[in-house]
């Protein structure tokens, strides 16, 4: 019975396409399933794996959809790595990074200096680099050779596009790393890492059992739900078709059409509580 597990969910942790827009296009059950979620008193977390946008940027595309956010309802695969840093490598200052201007200028904003050119970094950040170059390619495996830390943004060896194109992302930059050093980084964050999940429980105060991810992908969403140990609610809205499911290793512990079945059944779970 899913009511069980929905009756004590306080906080909804939301993957954004494919559960809430396609691409640039809101569900039209969208609008419906925050207006319940205000009604209900349940909180949520915006999280994504692309940080090739800012998450000002995000704040103004989800605007632009009409949907209204805070800067600390987003929590993106950037973020997760900050807070990685700060706790893991609290001396490091000096990142060699392989990202968009946009990421790059969100670790600036957070104290950090960006290297270039022959500059020594004291550790390696790779992430969605829609501009690299050749030559910071091979910048990156020289500090990657040297030893330096090394750590990844993201797992994700693809990013979803509808252009007759392959938007080669995060973890294939990392294979390519790996043939031509020998390394891997030593941390992944986004999801599936729980740590995303962690840093939500920690600056809400919540319990395992208050919290729910819900996404539309198996291998990030519901990976990420898992190893986290919190409930994981799969939608069909997006990537994964119910037949998909049949031989998935991982099974979702519910599965709705849409955030808008969600809803409702959030709904009867409370009612059900009272
Ligand atoms: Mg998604």
């Amino acid at each position: 019975m899913p009511h069980a597990k929905l009756k004590s969910i306080r906080h909804l942790v939301l993957d954004m396409d494919g559960t809430i827009y396609l691409g640039r296009t809101l569900f039209p059950f969208t609008p419906a399933f925050f207006d319940c979620l205000r009604r209900l008193g349940i909180e949520h977390t915006f999280i994504t794996n692309n940080c090739s946008i800012s998450v000002d940027e995000y704040l103004l595309k989800l605007k632009g959809m009409g949907i209204e956010a805070s800067r600390d309802q987003l929590y993106t695969s950037a973020l997760s790595t900050l807070d990685y840093l700060r706790r893991e490598m609290p001396s490091v200052r000096r990142l060699y990074v392989l990202g968009t201007p946009s990421l790059a200028g969100e670790f600036a904003a957070a104290g950090y200096s960006i290297v270039a050119g022959e500059e020594e970094p004291e550790a390696v950040v790779i992430s969605f680099d829609t501009g690299l170059t050749f030559e910071r390619l091979g910048k990156a495996a020289w500090w990657v050779r040297q030893g330096k830390p090394f750590i990844a943004t993201h797992p994700d060896q693809t990013c979803p596009t509808d252009r007759p194109t392959v938007l080669v992302d995060c973890g294939s930059i990392c294979e390519c790393l790996h043939a031509a050093t020998g390394r891997r980084p030593q941390a992944v964050l986004g999801k599936p890492s729980p740590l995303i999940v962690q840093a939500v429980l920690e600056r809400h105060g919540l319990q395992p059992a208050e919290l729910a991810v819900v996404g539309d992908r198996l291998n990030t969403d519901m990976a990420l739900a898992r190893a986290a140990g919190v409930t994981g609610v799969l939608v069909l809205s997006g990537g994964t078709r119910r037949e998909d499911l049949a031989n998935a290793a991982l099974q979702p512990d519910i599965v709705v059409e849409n955030v808008g079945e969600l809803g409702q059944l959030l709904t009867t779970a409370r009612e059900k509580a009272g």
